[in-house]
Formats: structure tokens, sequence, C-alpha cells
């Protein structure tokens, strides 16, 4: 089955959904670590680019470490819903200390909601990926880019030699440039900001980029405290069916005997 899909930067193109020779990929450890196992997923899934977007690609098939981490998630998420459908059930611990009861949360991955690429940010990203913006306590203008996939296969990499500085490490890459403020010195520069600066910087990235809200709130069924949570990536994402095959598999020998 494969189905036409547009990511939020108005990338479009032909998707399947995943077949059991993906498992490869899914099962390969390395690839998780190096972050290469979602380009390899698109890679496979990906069948045909009907509208490239604000990308260039040339005559070459579509480069997945040039396209915005917004697109590479949503198409991400299509293929997943394209290979087991829209419904996403996880386990997930009450946040609340005096029940921290276990339960399942299901949510339909297709009413997570998605943020278009304005087209101020696309004229900026297809201008090199190059956006601007006034920090309110320095006063200055500085530059930064959009994450891409390539920034995407370096993140557990960055994460793992940045330690507990890992907003120091992640502003020192996105930041292109600080107004009056040469190369060698714009780390110093980003370590004196003040936290309201970097907080601003934060949301700054995050008002200009696309890409789909993971965010999501969930009400204990025990104690009912709403909760808001990060959308779990785990194995279940992409092999929802381990606990349903075993119950298949369970009932087909019984009737067998
Ligand atoms: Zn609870």
């Amino acid at each position: 089955m494969s189905h036409v899909i547009t990511c939020p930067s108005g990338l479009t193109g032909r998707v399947r959904g995943m077949k059991v020779r993906e498992e490869r990929i899914l099962a390969d450890r390395k690839l998780a670590k190096s972050g290469g196992q979602v380009d390899e997923l698109l890679g496979a899934c990906w069948e045909e680019t009907l509208d490239a977007g604000p990308y260039d690609f040339g005559d070459k098939g579509i480069d997945w470490g040039a396209v915005l981490q917004g697109d590479r998630f949503y198409a991400l998420l299509q293929v997943r819903a394209l290979t087991y459908g829209p419904e996403y059930a996880f386990a997930l611990g009450c946040q609340n200390d005096g029940c921290r009861a276990r339960f399942e949360w299901e949510l339909d991955l297709g009413e997570l909601p998605v943020r278009r690429l304005g087209d101020e940010s696309r004229a900026a990203f297809t201008a090199g990926n190059r956006f601007e913006t006034t920090l309110p306590d320095a006063g200055v203008r500085v530059w930064f880019r959009l994450f891409t996939g390539a920034d995407e296969r370096r993140l557990p990499q960055l994460r793992r030699s940045a330690g507990d500085r890992i907003l120091s490490a992640m502003l020192g890459w996105r930041v292109l440039e600080v107004e009056g403020v040469p190369e060698k010195d714009k780390r110093r520069f980003l370590e004196d900001l003040s936290l309201r600066d970097a907080d601003f910087l934060v949301d700054e990235f995050d008002r200009v980029d696309c890409g789909v809200d993971t965010a999501i709130e969930v009400e204990c069924p025990e104690c009912f405290t709403v909760q808001e949570v990060e959308l779990p990536f785990d194995r279940g994402f992409f092999l929802p069916g381990k606990a349903r095959t075993a119950r298949r598999r369970d009932r087909s020998s019984s009737s067998l005997g």
C-alpha cells in the first residue's frame, strides 16, 4: 500500500508502509546509535518525490540529510501509520508521587498538531538556512539555523560529549553568527548569555521551525491527574504487534491441539 503525503515544509512524495525486510534496519543497534535508523527507514519507504518543496536535490534522489527534522519526523509518523494504522498505544507511569500507577494510553497519530513551514521561514531556509533574531537582554542580533537530518545524525554524539552542558553545546551548534562577535569568541559569548536570552532563543528556534507537536496531555485512570508527557518512541512504535502476535500464536496452537 502506498500513499501520497505532504510534509510540513511542502515536500511531497509517495511513501509505503514498512515491510519485513525493514526488520534489519529496526534491529540494527549500530544504526540506532549513529542516528542513521531514521535515514534508512525513510530511504526504504519513500518511493518517489513529487514536489521537492523548499529543497534542491538537483537531479539526484532525495537527500534525507538535507531535509528538515520536522519533515523527517512527519514522514516517519506517516510510514508508521501506513504500516500499522494511526492508533498508537504505549505504557506510561503516573507522575503523581502519591499514585505512580502504570497505565496504557492510546492516541491517533493523525491528530497530533502539525506546524507548517511559514512563507518567511521557507524564504530564510532556501536562502541558506539562516534565520535572524534579536536577543532581548544582550540587545544584539544573532543568526541561527534549523536542524536537518545531518544534524540529527550527530545528535547522539553531541549529547554524549556535552554531558550536563547540553544547552551550551546546542546553542553553539545552532547559532551561526553573533553581531559584533568574532567566530572564535562565539562560544564564550554564548556561555555568558543570560538564561532569559537562551530561553528566548530556544523559543525562536521553535517558532520558525516546522514539525509535529509531540507534547500530549494524558489523564491517569487511577487518580485522574492530568499530565503533559512527550510521546514515547520506543520499540513499540515500530514493532507494536509483539503482544498481539503472542496472543494470536496462543490461539492458533490451542485450536491445533
Ligand atoms: Zn495517577
